[in-house]
């Protein structure tokens, strides 16, 4: 067993890594399997067989609960804490008492609190938009605050009457629309949550040479929390990376105390000493913008419920949820979660037609995160192959002109030919 261990900051990595794994309920006895051998093969050839991955099984959801009885057995959380990453399918949502949501609480018990999800097309999907070469973005999701933080009070209850009270006597507020039958909602937003984020999407723009990271946000109507956050992530910006950033706060500045033409001279001069723009967007304005014009973005940062709605959308520009991967991160820690994004698909499960590719570009994303880059980049051609010859699973299949479906191993051996 050899773990990944944090020295200086950085990540040290053995040839032969241990990586925790949980399988996942539904289709994740098909897809786990799959990803494992397109993986293991690309880490063989990318290194002459000198680097391995040894997956390790930690028990969680429903093969947990029939397993052990417990929905997520108090040694999965210790292995992914041990052994810093680890990958999962997708779990059931337990129905009922207790855990709301084991991967809410892999979140929390880890403080995973950047959710990735990086957003590219690949050549041969079918995709809405007229030019989905355009899109190429990393969502940078703030994973523990915000209106998910989990505090709201039922209608009708008296922990709903007694907050009522406290906002209409103590705070003075007047503004319930219709009081008696409110259910109400807490949405905290910190300046350490905002900062943590923003540091980490702007540290990973820079570190990836790219052009710009989008502040995203409701700040014209949430001025406190969305605002705050708009406005911290300026301040980050500003102060801690101010020698590689140009933000379009610095720029409204210039142009309100120099005018225009001074600030617009300023921006060029960032952009041809290749600095990073850090800019901001109204989400709603955002969501239309990323269909028309999305070259305009590269790494956003943003809050958790609009990070929600932002990945699917995105996730539909480039052929869906089949295909979205992503990871949860702690980067003070070096904490991370690879994972599905999809959920357990119930209606598909045990019939060998589910794409895989959600979980294997998560796999992706963690021979990124541990720096076994040639492997990943070896199965990313694979895939961009397999796509432009129309060869996939049948919910892409089926969309592409030149399409063939093939089963959910098949299409695993064929990324292993194409390695
Ligand atoms: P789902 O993502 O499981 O399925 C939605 C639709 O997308 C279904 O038609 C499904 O067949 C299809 N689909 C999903 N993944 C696919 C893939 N890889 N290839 C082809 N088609 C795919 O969402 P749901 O039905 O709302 O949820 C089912 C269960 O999964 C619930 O218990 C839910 O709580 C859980 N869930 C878990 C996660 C997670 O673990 N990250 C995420 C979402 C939902």
């Amino acid at each position: 067993m050899s773990k990944v261990y944090v020295q200086s900051g950085q990540l040290v990595v053995p040839d032969c890594v241990t990586v925790p794994f949980i399988e996942g309920d539904g289709v994740g006895a098909e897809i786990t399997p799959v990803c494992q051998k397109i993986v293991n093969e690309a880490v063989k050839i990318a290194y002459d067989g000198k680097r391995s991955i040894e997956w390790m099984e930690v028990l969680a959801g429903e093969k947990a609960f029939k397993q052990v009885g417990e929905w997520l057995p108090e040694s999965t959380l210790a292995a992914f804490r041990d052994y810093l990453i680890g990958i999962k399918g997708p779990l059931t949502t337990p129905v009922g008492g207790g855990i709301t949501s084991l991967n809410v609480a892999l979140r929390q018990t880890l403080d995973l609190y950047v959710c990735l999800r990086p957003v590219r097309w690949f050549k041969g999907v079918v995709s809405p938009l007229k030019e989905p070469q355009n899109v190429d973005m990393y969502i940078f999701r703030e994973n523990t605050e915000d209106i998910y933080a989990g505090i709201e009070w039922e209608q009708g209850t008296p922990e709903a009457k007694k907050f009522l009270n406290f906002l209409q006597n103590e705070m003075g507020v007047t503004k319930v629309r219709f009081p008696e039958t409110s259910a109400f909602g807490v949405k905290p937003v910190s300046v350490e949550g905002s900062k943590r984020l923003v540091r980490a999407a702007i540290s990973f723009a820079l570190q990836h040479k790219l052009p710009s990271v989008t502040l995203v946000h409701k700040g014209n109507i949430m001025k406190f929390t969305e605002g705050g956050f708009k406005r911290w992530g300026y301040e980050v910006a500003e102060t801690e990376f101010a020698e590689s950033t140009f933000t379009m706060n610095q720029y409204d500045k210039l142009k309100h105390d120099l005018g225009e033409e001074s600030a617009k001279a300023a921006i060029a001069e960032a952009v041809n000493t290749g600095k990073l723009i850090v800019k901001d967007c109204i989400a709603d304005a955002f969501l239309q913008n990323t269909l028309l014009m999305p070259d305009d973005y590269s790494v956003i940062a943003t809050l958790n419920l609009n990070g929600d709605y932002i990945s699917d959308q995105l996730a539909a520009m480039v052929g869906g949820i089949g295909i979205a991967p992503g990871a949860n991160i702690n980067y003070a820690t070096k904490h991370a979660i690879f994972e599905a994004t999809h959920g357990t698909a119930p209606n598909i499960a045990g019939k060998n037609v589910v794409n895989p590719c959600s979980l294997l570009l998560s796999s992706v994303m963690m021979l990124e995160y541990i720096g076994w880059d040639e492997a990943a980049v070896l199965i990313t051609n694979a895939l961009e192959k397999a796509f432009e010859n129309g060869e996939a699973t049948n919910d892409l299949a089926r969309f592409m002109p030149n399409g063939t479906s093939l089963a959910t191993d098949e299409f695993g051996q064929r990324i292993v030919e194409l390695l």
